[in-house]
């Protein structure tokens, strides 16, 4: 069975959508079957890996509103091993559709749960929210992995996260643990990120990865090309990182 990962933040513009693709290519090139799910209605893992958001058929949304199977939506090798669930800005309507259903914190599980058996890794892109899409997520995953910027608000809003990492544990799924927190955009010119580092570590009791992002403009640069890193520049700092963070991911499984 694979593991299930949240990439989540509510703060935006942290790096989760850049770790989501990364992460999932680089476990697709290291031989794993991974699904990519974008859950966010800006749809940005969706372009990221090429798919033109505004000309797909099916969406995550209508996998949401039970209108179509999760098969029907999945798009098959959008690179060799990496399967996407794309997402557009159809999605932003979820949160009001979500009302009226049934068990809401659970459609998006119940929906993956059909499918997790083909995959080695399902990675979810989540929005810069605590919404209840975000919860469907943390609903659905093993582990969350959470990417903090080097910047110095990064301790803004992490108690909050955690709080909610713990109650969606508590109240909708008991076995969600923490699957660790990831330095993004780290600067090695600048004091600041290397405090910002220290600064977490000490109040943050989490498992935090060995491999820290360094700011990359390949990683920037990688998305118009919609390519991850790995196949856009595969030599690039920004790629051998993501292989480091993907290896250490992998790693944990040997683990359990
Ligand atoms: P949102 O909250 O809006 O979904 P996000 O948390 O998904 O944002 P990203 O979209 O991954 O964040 O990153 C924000 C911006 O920073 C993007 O333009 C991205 O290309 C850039 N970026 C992310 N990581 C790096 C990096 N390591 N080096 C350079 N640029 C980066
Ligand atoms: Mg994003």
């Amino acid at each position: 069975m694979g593991r299930i990962i949240a990439i989540a933040n509510q703060k935006g513009g942290v790096g989760k959508t850049t770790t989501a693709i990364n992460l999932s290519a680089c476990l697709a090139e290291a031989g794993h079957k991974v699904l990519l799910i974008d859950i966010d209605p800006q749809g940005n893992a969706t372009s990221g890996v090429g798919i033109d958001k505004n000309n797909v058929d099916k969406t995550v949304y209508d996998v949401i509103l039970r209108e179509c199977s999760i098969e029907d939506a999945i798009i098959h090798n959008v690179y060799d091993n990496l399967d996407e669930l794309p997402s557009n800005v159809n999605l932003a309507g979820a949160e009001i559709d979500l009302i009226d259903i049934d068990r809401r914190e659970y459609v998006l599980k119940d929906e993956i749960s059909k499918v997790r058996k083909k995959y080695d890794y399902i990675i979810m892109d989540c929005p810069p929210s605590l919404s209840m899409l975000t919860v469907n997520a943390m609903t659905a995953a093993d582990t969350v992995l959470v990417p903090i910027q080097c910047e110095y608000y990064a301790l803004e809003g992490l108690s909050q996260l955690m709080y909610t990492i713990n109650l969606a544990k508590k109240k909708l799924n008991k076995k969600l643990e923490m699957e660790g927190v990831v330095f993004t955009m780290f600067d090695a010119r600048t004091n600041l990120s290397l405090q910002v580092v220290e600064n977490v570590k000490d109040n943050l009791k989490q498992n935090v990865y060995k491999t820290i992002i360094p700011r990359n403009i390949r990683l920037a640069e990688a998305p118009s090309y919609g390519k991850p890193i790995n196949l856009y520049d595969t030599k690039s700092t920004g790629a051998e990182s993501y292989r480091l963070l993907a290896q250490e991911v992998m790693d944990r499984d040997k683990k359990i």
